[in-house]
């Protein structure tokens, strides 16, 4: 009898989680990835009001795409599984549950060498730094401004370069394996200008153990950037930027091997692949 209940239970469950509608404008052709690191892009409808959404209890952007469809644009977390998520679709005439699918994605591996050791394992001071700094970034990231981004198909914060270490690369110091990747970098020459790549509001400007000397940009509606590593800073905490303003320098500060900007993408407080948001991605 009971296993007859959660057999309905089941069925019944699965019915009310409707599956998000195809989305099919430009935002959605260019960013929909729905792998773990990636974007997924749902559609939600074209009537009414915006309606509100979130994932993992945070709050997640909703805008009209070009073909009139609102649409979610939501941020899958590296350690999201494959198989179905779900979101809480809200609107004046109710709440719902709206499910998608993440595929899978197989992320490659590095082994790097570093010779200051504190930096592969901090000593209990630097540790305690850290663990500030870790605290500030991620109030930065969990930040959900009521203000929708300029663009959130973005521009590349660096003029040329090549795309060195990929977002999502599972990493080794020194034989130890610590964070994968959380961003995605640019190969180019200290001192490179580093431009916004929508408005925003800048949110950190700091100088890292890790990350080096680092702005924060908070784009609207959870859409958060993050630059890495620099040389010098264009801007101060509070200021508004405008999309392809200068903010700062590329340089080889903090945890580097050598000049490059690490570049890091947050939507709805997860962690993103930033290729995906300059046409880069490889599945
Ligand atoms: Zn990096």
């Amino acid at each position: 009898m009971s296993r007859m209940f959660c057999v309905l239970f089941a069925v019944v469950g699965a019915m009310l989680v409707a599956a998000g509608a195809h989305a099919e404008g430009y935002v959605s052709r260019v960013l929909n990835y729905p792998v773990p690191g990636g974007v997924a892009v749902v559609a939600l409808g074209q009537d009414g009001q915006a309606p509100q959404v979130s994932y993992n209890k945070h709050p997640v952007l909703v805008m009209r795409d070009s073909d009139q469809q609102w649409i979610a644009v939501v941020g899958i977390g590296l350690k999201a599984l494959p198989g179905s998520q779900t979101l809480k679709v809200s609107t004046e005439r109710g709440s719902r549950n709206l499910a998608f699918t993440v595929g899978t994605k197989k992320y490659r591996e590095q082994r790097i060498t570093l010779k200051n050791k504190s930096q592969v394992n901090p000593d209990p001071e630097q540790l305690k730094r850290y663990e500030r700094e870790f605290a500030a970034q991620t109030k930065a990231y969990a930040q959900f401004r009521d203000v929708l981004p300029s663009n959130v198909v973005l521009d590349r914060p660096v003029e040329g370069g090549r795309l060195s270490s990929p977002f999502g690369l599972r990493r080794f110091f020194n034989g130890e394996e610590r964070n994968p990747h959380s961003g995605l970098d640019f190969a180019v020459p200290a001192g490179t200008r580093v431009k916004a790549p929508a408005d925003g509001v800048v949110t950190i400007v700091d100088d890292y153990f890790f990350n080096g000397k680092t702005i924060f940009i908070d784009h609207g509606n959870g859409l958060v950037t993050m630059y890495c590593h620099l040389s010098a800073f264009d801007v101060v905490v509070g200021q508004s930027v405008k999309r392809g303003q200068l903010i700062g320098r590329v340089g080889s500060t903090g945890r580097a091997t050598g000049p490059h900007l690490h570049w890091n993408v947050s939507l709805n407080n997860e962690r993103v692949d930033p290729a995906i948001f300059i046409g880069a991605f490889q599945p």
